[in-house]
């Protein structure tokens, strides 16, 4: 029997949270590497994926594979169906009152770089000002560094405080009616640190500067609600989400999208084409052109659903408690320092190791099974404010348990003691 069209409905809540209940659903965490059980601590780069998104995938490909918004058949209009109940599902997870304000991307990524060519082309002049704190990834550093110099305009890095949170003494000095663009993530990547970005939008409306923020790796450790952010922008991948990769969304409130000429041109975002010019379709789809990811859609939903069946405030609180534990574990390692004690920060801890290289220690890590990140983590100047130019990360997901957070802290421990 062929499998039957995706994607199924919300699934009801669970009650709680048991990580062995999420750890059950993805399946390449009871694999091994070299030799020993899988533990993947490298969940800021992209998370692994339940098998209830990887069977999302094989139903959409095996049951239900169409292009969409053209055609007039029935499975053309299964997989229209799909795709904008994806969207209507990534809309329902940020709180957005409208799906009509959600426009699929490859990603984080392509979010912000949409709105720095689009806005941005359009908005900014010489002199104008996009405040960016020195946290950021690059992707939220770099599309504005590139449209700022096109457009005579100012990138202007907003200082950290020593433990690594925004200085915000600095940000509010720093905004002026200068300022167009306030670019800012919701959890950084790197230092873990949580800004308190409703207050800093409210602040940046005070200029009529707009706010872009950056959720990659918020979504998927707290819930968010873009209306009560009150961010004109709000950008994620589905990767880091649980979700497939080559997929994410751009949320604009709906009175910015509209007022955004289109980014690329094509099929799918148009409404009539002519030799004497050519008009578009609405928000969303003029900023969709040619075929998107349908099948990631479709994978992204699943996501969510799964996400969403878990208590998301019992989630968080598990992580918190996570993160304190491994804080706790990672203190009893010699010429062990945490980079990031922000308060409230997600359960992200990029460490240096006094005398070791970090690559150094991945692979030692990696030779136990236990993958951790090591480099500059996209996000130099971040490391830069701690005086490093590469560094270890061990991000924690809602699967990770205190066991595996254990095993990094013995293994790294066993490391220090293998050359004294
Ligand atoms: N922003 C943040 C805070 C990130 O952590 C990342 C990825 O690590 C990105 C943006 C870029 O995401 P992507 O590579 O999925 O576009």
């Amino acid at each position: 029997e062929p499998p039957s069209a995706p994607p199924a409905a919300s699934p009801p809540r669970r009650a709680g949270f048991d990580p062995q209940d999420a750890r059950r659903d993805v399946p390449v965490l009871h694999r091994t590497v070299n030799g020993r059980p899988l533990v993947w601590l490298d969940n800021g780069a992209t998370t692994q994926k339940p098998r209830q998104v990887v069977e999302a995938l094989g139903a959409y490909y095996s049951a239900a594979n169409s292009n969409i918004h053209r055609g007039a058949h029935t499975m053309a209009r299964e997989a229209t169906e799909a795709y904008e109940g994806g969207r209507a599902a990534v809309a329902g997870f940020l709180g957005a009152a409208s799906p009509e304000s959600i426009v699929f991307t490859r990603g984080t990524t392509e979010a912000v770089n949409l709105v720095a060519q689009t806005w941005g082309r359009a908005s900014l002049g010489p002199g104008d000002e996009i405040l960016v704190p020195v946290l950021e990834h690059h992707s939220d550093i770099v599309p504005w560094q590139m449209i700022a110099k096109e457009k005579r305009a100012r990138v202007v890095p907003v200082p950290l405080t020593a433990d690594g949170a925004i200085d915000q003494d600095a940000f509010a000095d720093l905004l002026s009616f200068r300022t167009r663009l306030v670019a800012v993530s919701q959890a950084s990547n790197v230092l873990g640190t949580v800004p308190p970005v409703r207050e800093m939008t409210a602040l940046a409306h005070r200029y009529g500067a707009k706010v872009l923020v950056d959720g990659a790796q918020a979504v998927a450790h707290f819930p968010v609600d873009v209306e009560e952010l009150g961010a004109d922008f709000y950008v994620f991948s589905g990767h880091k989400l649980f979700g497939p990769t080559g997929i994410g969304a751009l949320y604009g409130k709906p009175e910015v999208l509209a007022a955004m000429p289109p980014w690329q041109g094509g099929g799918n975002m148009i409404d009539q084409v002519d030799f004497t010019g050519s008009t578009f379709a609405p928000v969303p789809h003029c900023f969709e052109a040619g075929t998107g990811h349908i099948a990631g859609v479709v994978g992204l939903h699943a996501a969510i659903d799964w996400l969403t069946s878990f208590d998301r405030q019992a989630v968080a609180a598990y992580e918190t408690a996570l993160l304190a534990h491994a804080e706790q574990a990672l203190a009893a390692v010699p010429g062990l320092e945490i980079l990031g004690s922000a308060p409230g920060k997600i359960a992200v801890l990029t460490f240096t190791l006094a005398g070791r290289d970090p690559a150094e220690v991945a692979r030692w890590l990696d030779a136990e099974g236990i993958a951790i990140r090591a480099g500059h983590h996209c996000a130099q100047p971040s490391l830069r404010h701690y005086g490093v130019e590469s560094a270890a990360r061990a991000s924690l997901a809602l699967y990770n348990t205190a066991e595996e957070v254990d095993r990094l802290a013995s293994s790294l421990l066993r490391l220090v003691q293998s050359s004294s």
